[in-house]
C-alpha cells in the first residue's frame, strides 16, 4: 500500500517555493515556446514540468508545487503513478502498436471488458475506443444516429463536450472554444439546464427537466430526436450540479422518446465525484457513456460504452480510427482501473470532499464574494460573485487563481462567465498537502479581498 502512493521515484510531497513562479529557468523555456508553438495554444501556469507524482508537480527550477489540477481531472491515480509507469513500460518493450483493426491485441479487449464492469448497469454492453474526449463524443453522436436514424441532438446551456467541428457544435461557450471557428454542424439544439446558484429559489430538478423538455418537445419534436447529450455535473461549465431529480427525468423522458440518453462522464469519470461514474449518484443508467480523462493515468484514451443494440447498430468499419485503443493507453487504463480498486480512490474522492467543503464553508462566511459551493466528491468549485448578488466576478477569480499559482498551488478556473474556481486534486494527494492547499486559498482571498 505504502509503495503504492510513495513509490521511490515520487517526488517529496511538499509546497516548495524556491524561486519566484516562473522561475528563470521556466522563463527562458516560455520564451522558446513563444517562438515556435502556436499563440492559439493557451497556458495557465507558465511553470515548466520536470516531474510529477502524488499531489505534486516538480518544475525545472525545482519549485514543487500543490496540485489541485490533476492535468484537468486526468491523473486521477496520481502522476506516473507505480502501476501505470510498470504496465507501460512491459507494453513499450513488446509492441508499439499494430492498429487494432489491423491485428489486434488483448489489451483493448481486456480494457472493454473493464468499462462493462464498473460502468453504470448491469445490462449487454459493447465499447469501442478512441484517443480523445472529443473523438468519444462524436462517436457517441454517430451511434445514436445510426441506432436511432434520426438526426438531432439535444445539448444544455453551459455545457463543454469538446473542440473538434462536431463537439465545438456540442459546446455552449463561444470564447475561446468556437469564437471565429464556424461554420458549426448543423442539429444541434440547445436547451436550459438546471443550475440551482442562477434557477430561482426552490426551482426543482424535475421543474428544470420540464422546462427543457417542453423546448425540445416544440423546437424539436421529440420524433425528431436521435440523442440527449449532458454531463451529470458541468465540467469546463463551470461544475454546476443539477437538482436532484433532472438527470432521472431527462432519462425517463429519453426512453419514452426513443432517444438515445448519453451521459458525457469525460471529466466526471473513473472515480472522480466518489462513485465511479457520477449518473451513478442518482441511479441513472445512460444508454451510452462517453469516457476519456481519467481512464488511463495521463495516457490518451477514451471510450464509448453503452447498450449493445446501439453499439452493434452500426455497420462494420464505421468505427474505428488509427490509434483508438493504443496498446500502450489500454496497458495504463488496466493499471490505473486496478489502481482505482485497490486504493478505493472512490472512497478517497468522498474523503477529499469531506475535507475541502467544510473548509470552503468557512471561507465563505467570511468573504462574501464566493457566492456558491458545489460539486461532489474531488470535483468541487466555488463560484465568485459580486457580493449579495449573482452578478459574476471574473477579476477577482482570475486575481485568486493567479495569487494561488504564484503561492505554489496548480488551481484551475472554468465556467461561462469565468468565475468558477474548480478544484480536481489527484485522488491520491495526501491529507496534509490538501490542508496546505486551502491554507494557501484562504491567504489568497484575504489578499485579494
Ligand atoms: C474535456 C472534455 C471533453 C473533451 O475531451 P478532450 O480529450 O479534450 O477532447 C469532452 N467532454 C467533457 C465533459 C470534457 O470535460
Amino acid at each position: 500500500m505504502t509503495d503504492l502512493l510513495a513509490p521511490q521515484s515520487s517526488p517529496t510531497q511538499e509546497r516548495r517555493l524556491v524561486t519566484e513562479i516562473p522561475g528563470p529557468r521556466s522563463r527562458e523555456l516560455m520564451a522558446r515556446r513563444s517562438a515556435t508553438v502556436s499563440a492559439g495554444v493557451g497556458t495557465t501556469l507558465p511553470v515548466f514540468v520536470e516531474r510529477a507524482g502524488g499531489g505534486v508537480v516538480v518544475d525545472v527550477d525545482g519549485n514543487s508545487l500543490i496540485d489541485l489540477g490533476a492535468g484537468i481531472a486526468v491523473v486521477n491515480v496520481g502522476n506516473a503513478a507505480p502501476r501505470v509507469v510498470a504496465a507501460v513500460q512491459e507494453q513499450v518493450a513488446s509492441f508499439t502498436h499494430t492498429c487494432f483493426m489491423v491485428t489486434p491485441y488483448e489489451g483493448y479487449v481486456a480494457v472493454c471488458e473493464e468499462l462493462a464492469r464498473v460502468t453504470p448497469g448491469d445490462h449487454e454492453k459493447r465499447s469501442a475506443l478512441f484517443n480523445s474526449g472529443s473523438e468519444a463524443v462524436e462517436n457517441a453522436v454517430k451511434i445514436a444516429r445510426v441506432a436511432t436514424n434520426r438526426s438531432a441532438v439535444i445539448v444544455f446551456d453551459h455545457a463543454y463536450h469538446g473542440r473538434t467541428n462536431l463537439t465545438m457544435a456540442l459546446t455552449a461557450k463561444n470564447m475561446p472554444y468556437k469564437n471565429g471557428f464556424g461554420p458549426f454542424a448543423p442539429e444541434v439544439y440547445r436547451v436550459p439546464m438546471s443550475y440551482p446558484f442562477r434557477d430561482a429559489d426552490g426551482f426543482s430538478g424535475a421543474e428544470a427537466a420540464a422546462r427543457a423538455i417542453r423546448q425540445i418537445e416544440t423546437q424539436v419534436g421529440a420524433a425528431n430526436v436521435a440523442a440527449v447529450l449532458v454531463e451529470p455535473i458541468q465540467g469546463e461549465g463551470g461544475f454546476v450540479v443539477p437538482a436532484p431529480g433532472f438527470l432521472p427525468a431527462v432519462a425517463e423522458w429519453c426512453s419514452r422518446a426513443g432517444a438515445v440518453f448519453i451521459a458525457d462522464e469525460v471529466q466526471t469519470g473513473f472515480c472522480r465525484t466518489g462513485d465511479w461514474f457520477a449518473s451513478e449518484h442518482e441511479g441513472v443508467v445512460p444508454d451510452l457513456i462517453t469516457l476519456a480523462k481519467g481512464m488511463a493515468g495521463g495516457l490518451p484514451l477514451a471510450a464509448v460504452t453503452g447498450r449493445a443494440e446501439l453499439m452493434d447498430a452500426v455497420h462494420t468499419g464505421g468505427l474505428g480510427g488509427t490509434y483508438g485503443g493504443n496498446p500502450l493507453a489500454c496497458a495504463a487504463a488496466l493499471a490505473s482501473i486496478e489502481t482505482m480498486r485497490e486504493l478505493d480512490l472512490a472512497g478517497a474522492a468522498r474523503a477529499i470532499g469531506d475535507t475541502m467543503l467544510p473548509r470552503l464553508r468557512a471561507l465563505q462566511a467570511r468573504f462574501p464574494t464566493i457566492g456558491d459551493i458545489r460539486g461532489r466528491g474531488a470535483m468541487i468549485a466555488i463560484e465568485l460573485v459580486k457580493p449579495g448578488t449573482t452578478e459574476p466576478d471574473p477579476a477577482l477569480t482570475a486575481a485568486v487563481a493567479s495569487h494561488c499559482h504564484a503561492q505554489g498551488v496548480v488551481v484551475l478556473t472554468a465556467g461561462t462567465f469565468g468565475n468558477v474556481l474548480r478544484f480536481l486534486p489527484p485522488l491520491v494527494i495526501g491529507p496534509d498537502l490538501l490542508s496546505e492547499a486551502l491554507d494557501v486559498l484562504d491567504a489568497a482571498f484575504a489578499a485579494v479581498s
